[in-house]
Parts: C-alpha cells; sequence; structure tokens
C-alpha cells in the first residue's frame, strides 16, 4: 500500500500538549478567581459572528479588516470566526437582555480568538484571552477597577514585575477639536512621515501618536497632548481614575502616545508589559472604555469599558520568569491487575475514585514494568491487584515515595487514600 503522508496541523495553530496545559490552568484558574473576586460573572459567546458585526466595528482598523477570518457557510452566510470579544460580548448583552437588569453587567469570558495574521513567536492564528467587560458602567472608578482586577490577576499568576502604562483618549466632545489640532501640527511635516503615517493623518490621526517607525519618531514631542484638550467630564474622569489607582498603590506610567485608532473608544486606555518593556513588545493585557460601541452595533447608546489578556502571551513571560508550576501527575493512583482481572481492577478502580484521581494499567507487560510506568507517571500509590487479593476483596496499598505497603479491604480504600 502507497504510504500516505500524515496531515499536520493548520497553519498557525497550535496543540497545548498535557504538560503546557498545567501552566495554563494555572493562569486560567487564577483569572476566574479573580473576575469572580470583583463581581463578575462568566459568559460564553459563539466562536462565529456575522462578518457585519466585526467590520461594522472595526472597519477602519487595519488589523481586523486583514486578519479576519471569513467564510461563507453552507446557507450562503457571511461569517467570520472572533477576533476579539467585546464585539460578542456587546450583542449578547442586548441580545440576552443584560441591559434590561442591573447595571453594570460585569463579565468575563476564557476562549479562542482567531486572527489570520503572520505567523510568528508568540503569534498565533488562533489565540486564547481572558476577556473582562462592564457594560453599562459609566463611573470612572470601572476603569479604575478593571485595571486593579488585570494587576490583581498578573499578580497571582506569580508576574512581580509588569509595567501599567495609561492614557486618556478624551471623547465625542473634545476629541474632534484636539484631532483637528493635531493634524494642523502634522500637515506641514506630511513628506517627512512614512506611508501609513501620510495616509492616517487624515482619516486616523491618533495612530501617528503610536507609529513606531524610527523616520516619525522625532516629531511626537512637539505635538498637542490631548490631556491638554480635554472637556470637563473627560478631565474628571481621568483624574478619578488616577485617583482610585493611587490609593490602591498601582503604579502606572503615563504614556501620551496610547491611543486606540476607532472612534468608538473613549477616554481610558491602558497596556500592561512584562518586566517595564513597551512599545517594541506585546502587551500582557490591553484594555479602555468604548462608550461609542454599542451604537456603532446598532443598540442603544450603552458606555462600557473592559481589556483582553492574551494567555498565551502571559504564560510564557510566566514560564519564561521561572515560576515553579507543579504539574499534576495525569493519576495519583494507578491500579495494577494481573492478567484477566480486568473487570475487578476497574471496580478497584471506580471505588478510590471516591478519593483520588486513578488510572488502570491494562497493558499486557510484566508487574515491575507496570511498576515502572506508574513511577513515570509519578503516581503517589499504586494498588495491587492478584487473584486472591481480588477474591478476598482486598487490595495492596502501596505508597510510592515511603514503600510501605497495606493490605486494605476494597471498602476502605477511598478512605485510605483521602
Ligand atoms: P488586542 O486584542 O490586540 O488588544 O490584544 C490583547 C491581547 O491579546 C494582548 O495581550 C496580545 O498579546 C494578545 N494577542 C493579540 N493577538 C494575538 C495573536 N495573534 N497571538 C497571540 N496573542 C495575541
Amino acid at each position: 500500500m502507497p504510504r500516505t503522508e500524515p496531515i499536520k496541523a493548520v497553519r498557525g495553530m497550535r496543540d497545548l500538549m498535557p504538560a503546557e496545559r498545567a501552566l495554563w490552568r494555572t493562569v486560567e484558574r487564577a483569572a476566574a478567581r479573580v473576575a469572580r473576586s470583583f463581581g463578575y460573572q462568566e459568559m460564553v459567546t459563539p466562536i462565529l459572528e456575522h462578518t457585519d458585526l466585526i467590520e461594522r466595528v472595526g472597519t477602519e482598523t487595519d488589523a481586523v479588516a486583514k486578519e479576519l477570518y471569513r467564510f461563507e457557510d453552507r446557507g450562503g452566510r457571511n461569517l467570520a470566526l472572533r477576533p476579539e470579544a467585546t464585539a460578542g460580548i456587546v450583542r449578547a448583552y442586548f441580545e440576552g437582555h443584560l441591559n434590561q437588569g442591573p447595571q453594570p453587567a460585569r463579565l468575563f469570558l476564557i476562549g479562542p480568538m482567531f486572527r489570520y495574521d503572520r505567523p510568528q513567536k508568540g503569534r498565533y492564528r488562533q489565540f486564547f484571552q481572558f476577556d473582562i467587560e462592564a457594560i453599562g458602567a459609566d463611573s470612572p472608578a470601572v476603569d479604575a477597577e478593571i485595571i486593579e482586577l488585570a494587576a490583581t490577576w498578573l499578580r497571582e499568576v506569580g508576574l512581580r514585575d509588569v509595567a501599567l502604562e495609561l492614557n486618556t483618549i478624551g471623547d465625542h466632545k473634545c476629541r474632534p477639536a484636539y484631532l483637528d489640532l493635531l493634524r494642523e501640527y502634522y500637515r506641514p511635516l506630511k513628506d517627512k512621515l512614512h506611508g501609513d503615517c501620510q495616509r492616517r493623518l487624515e482619516t486616523s490621526p491618533l495612530r501617528l501618536l503610536d507609529c513606531k517607525v524610527p523616520q516619525c519618531q522625532p516629531f511626537k514631542p512637539k505635538a498637542p497632548r490631548i490631556t491638554d484638550h480635554l472637556c470637563d467630564e473627560c478631565a474628571a474622569a481621568w483624574v478619578l481614575v488616577r485617583r482610585v489607582l493611587d490609593a490602591a498603590g498601582i503604579e502606572y506610567r503615563l504614556n501620551p502616545y496610547l491611543v486606540r485608532g476607532l472612534d468608538y473608544y473613549t477616554r481610558t486606555v491602558f497596556e500592561f508589559y512584562p518586566g517595564g518593556a513597551s512599545g517594541q513588545q506585546d502587551a500582557l493585557v490591553a484594555g479602555g472604555r468604548y462608550d461609542g460601541l454599542a451604537e456603532a452595533e446598532g443598540w442603544r447608546s450603552t458606555p462600557g469599558v473592559g481589556f483582553a489578556g492574551g494567555l498565551d502571551r502571559v504564560t510564557e513571560v510566566v514560564a519564561a520568569s521561572g515560576a515553579e508550576v507543579i504539574p499534576e501527575p495525569p493519576a495519583e493512583v494507578v491500579v495494577l491487575a494481573d492478567p484477566g482481572l480486568e473487570v475487578e481492577a476497574a471496580e478497584v478502580a471506580r471505588l478510590c475514585r471516591a478519593a483520588r484521581t486513578v488510572a488502570v494499567d491494562y497493558e499486557p507487560k510484566s508487574l515491575r514494568a507496570k511498576m515502572r510506568s506508574a513511577n513515570k507517571l509519578g503516581a503517589r500509590w499504586v494498588v495491587l491487584l492478584g487473584e486472591s487479593e481480588a477474591q478476598h476483596h482486598v487490595a495492596q496499598l502501596k505508597d510510592m515515595a515511603s514503600g510501605a505497603q497495606v493490605e486494605v479491604p476494597w471498602k476502605q480504600l477511598a478512605e485510605s487514600l483521602a
């Protein structure tokens, strides 16, 4: 028979093998625990959304438009794999009537996102985010609350050395006049800017501030700053966010070049970076306020604030920091039975499972080989079952660390293992 090539994983997609998954689980559990401790409830939205939902709120971002995984389904619908969680959660907030409940709705979601980006280290086409959203939240104190939530999560997973960058980008009242000032400042410099920035100058001038291309850097320090041009409400919000953060003892660096390109983003923007590095590296967490998003989706104008934490990035930094994650053994107890005792071995395992994680070694190998493999698995106990033990409904319980072995009636196995 001709040998066929084995089929490999899709480009940009990766498997998380059990050894890695242990760290991921720790990071996800910390996310859920911290979110719950701040009164946030978990929800799940579909991975597929109408392409329109994503494009209506994201056409202007090069990222979302260019990187969208989109396709036509068998019914001719234009669908997309979600590139981020916020658009879907805001949709669900209205469709699921959370808008009629107590405000704000404090929500979290952990799940895969998809972007058809060029795969590289730390950048995948399927990646995972821990997403926090407070929808219907007007108070700037909630902006500070989610920043504290993110800081708590990063601390709990063992990252002590993270840098928080903070800025405000005003709102629909004060931003248009500021953008005019920014355009006026940059127009005479247009020829000196790189191509993308020349194009963005008229359509999305805020993006000139976060440009990383060297030739555009010299003009930034003299550019007008939005913090000098905020309306009264945005100025008051900017003060309150920082007062709450100061009282919480959360350090931050004001970064006037931290912006978002879309109109629906308002006021607070923030990012957490590892180890004091910023700009050149991927953020661990990125978030901010999006008071114009609900309206952009066609719903009633509703304020909101949230963040997305990259689990791929956070687990990578935790692993590199040498934080010790003790891997869970596949099973704490391994049942080793003589040949022909499969039914009894399964029953003994069932009883032990009341107390511990249990696997049975059914393979046709010698007892020595089975002991070796139980040892490799990291089992803390083995339960040995021979013909005469099976007849008397007893088993030998062996502690792998001490080597001590005792005979235990089946009915007392769970108690002995507790
Ligand atoms: P964003 O939604 O682009 O603001 O990103 C929020 C978080 O998701 C950041 O921490 C990024 O590191 C992470 N992230 C974004 N895109 C990818 C990707 N392609 N692969 C892995 N992580 C990503």
